[in-house]
């Protein structure tokens, strides 16, 4: 099969089995270009109950060849789909950008690739992943084995649609479970045009499935008795439904990687510039719509003015770059469609009337287009819905504060606990403050940043489990421990 996807010949068919075909569920998806608002296509498929049993059953039938292949021929496949994926980064970065908007030099590349770096990553370890044997006890020797758990899944959110897969699938098929991808229903095209790259890696049919869908198709997921694990990103709302899926049907794993509304706490000795280029970054990536953008920002008295006029500056710089996301001079592209829009122009307009002052942006951009300016609120009250809400597009609140002991109070005093970050000079306090923060991860003197080795994800409400790192194969994994009487 070769690969000859691009935007006048988008995949639109459900990937089972190896073979592209038609979804038995006669409801189409309808997508538009947030640039201008154009239509797409309106006949993308959406897999229903016959097509996800169809998909399980296909995985079902691969899964013991899959899980006994010898470490090094599943290395190979997938170190040869992280290089086809590479080969392929420009087309495929092009298909979510049509309905995403993302630039290709400011977010598209970098998610395209974070896929194909995810799989080089996790096939890795697949000869390191080692269990445990423990000394001779009572005549028995015991060993822990890490088994895979069959036919797994995820379900991905829209703002990264290549780059989520890509850190579910590389260790769920690394560790010799069997995946189904669905897709967002915003961004399924990129993930459809893995097919041709699927069967030329090598990947027996049935291994890895792409089913684009809606949140119907999501449900059919998480709720199916022969689905063995769901691993998740998106919304608090659907991560619960999720969970309660799970819980009511074959308690099957779940991990969930939900929202965030992240602090950066600036104290007074931090380096100034190297504080608002990161904070002023961490807004505008994606044009906001980035899970762990710091969102919240707190900077201490005695640099605060010079901060304003430093992170104004800086966003009005990028405000500069906002424009058609097929340009390669455009860093900042539209948010993704206009329920989006609404929502993120919505939150700014009750901002405006007596929730804190409007310190820059505030402003949709052009009049075709969900473009819209970085927007900053100064002196917010603590119960205000835009210092308490994710908005998921480029706004954040900016306060001074006083002492160590009240950011700490007022960081945490959240149901989000995705990452934090802290500025300072000072390396006792930077971990100090570290170690407070009520959050999954933390940036010191850097904030909205991800690592493929170490852990990623959040507590509290921001979700369950952890992705990347060692962590991620032991999400789909379930310990085996075997006794031995010697
Ligand atoms: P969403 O929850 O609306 O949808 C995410 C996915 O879930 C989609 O594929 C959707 O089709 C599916 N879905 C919807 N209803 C479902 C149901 N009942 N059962 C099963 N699946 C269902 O989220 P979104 O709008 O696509 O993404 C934005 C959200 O994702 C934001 O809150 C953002 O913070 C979060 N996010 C988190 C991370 C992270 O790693 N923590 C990363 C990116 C995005």
């Amino acid at each position: 099969m070769v690969f000859n996807f691009s935007k006048s010949n988008l995949p639109k068919q459900l990937f089972i089995n190896n073979e592209y075909v038609a979804s038995k569920n006669s409801k189409k998806l309808e997508l538009y270009n947030p640039k201008d608002n154009s239509l797409v296509a309106n006949d993308i498929d959406l897999a229903g109950a016959e097509d996800v049993d169809a998909a399980i059953a296909a995985a079902e039938k691969a899964f013991p060849a899959w899980k006994k292949l010898s470490a090094k021929a599943r290395r190979d496949i997938m170190y040869k789909f992280a290089a086809l994926i590479e080969e392929h980064e420009v087309a495929l970065a092009e298909l979510s950008r049509i309905t995403l908007g993302a630039p290709y030099g400011s977010f598209g590349k970098f998610e395209t690739l974070l896929c194909a770096e995810a799989f080089r990553y996790n096939a890795g370890w697949i000869d390191k992943f080692a269990g445990e044997s423990f000394p001779q006890e009572d005549g028995f020797l015991k060993i822990v084995r890490n088994e895979p758990l069959g036919v797994t899944a995820g379900i991905v959110p829209w703002n990264g649609p290549l780059g989520t897969a890509g850190l579910k699938a590389a260790p769920a098929l690394a560790t010799g479970n069997c995946f189904i991808l669905k897709p967002s229903e915003k961004t399924p095209f990129a993930s459809l045009a893995l097919g041709p790259l699927i069967i030329e890696a090598g990947f027996p049919p049935g291994v890895f499935q792409v089913l684009s869908g809606d949140g119907v198709t999501g449900s059919l997921i998480s709720s199916h008795m022969r689905i063995r694990k769901v691993s998740f990103t998106g919304s608090i709302a659907t991560g619960k439904r999720i969970q309660e899926a799970a819980a009511k049907s074959n308690l099957k794993r779940v991990t969930l990687e939900l929202g965030g509304k992240s602090p950066a706490v600036v104290f007074d000795d931090a380096d100034l510039q190297n504080a608002i280029t990161w904070t002023a970054n961490a807004l505008t990536a994606n044009t906001g719509q980035v899970c762990f953008a710091a969102t919240r920002v707190y900077v201490q008295e005695g640099i605060y003015d010079k901060f304003v006029e430093g992170y104004k500056k800086a966003l009005l710089e990028k405000a500069k770059t906002i424009g058609d996301p097929d340009a390669e001079s455009t860093v900042m592209g539209p948010l993704i469609d206009k329920a989006q829009f609404d929502r993120v122009t919505g939150f700014i307009e009750r901002g405006k009337s007596g929730q804190g002052t409007l310190l820059t942006g505030g402003s949709r951009v052009g009049d075709t287009g969900f473009f819209i300016q970085p927007t900053v609120f100064t002196d917010v009250e603590a119960e205000a819905e835009i210092i308490t809400e994710e908005i998921f597009g480029p706004v954040s609140v900016l306060n001074s504060f006083k002492t160590e002991e009240e950011i700490l109070e007022k960081s945490n005093n959240t149901n989000f606990g995705l990452m934090a970050g802290v500025f300072t000079q000072d390396i006792n306090k930077a971990l100090r403050v570290a170690s407070e923060f009520d959050s999954g991860m933390v940036g010191i003197n850097c904030v909205s940043l991800m690592m493929l080795s170490t852990p990623f994800g959040g507590t509290k409400e921001s979700g369950l489990g952890r992705e990347c790192g060692r962590a991620a194969l032991r999400a789909f994994t379930d310990q085996k421990t075997i006794m031995i009487n010697m």
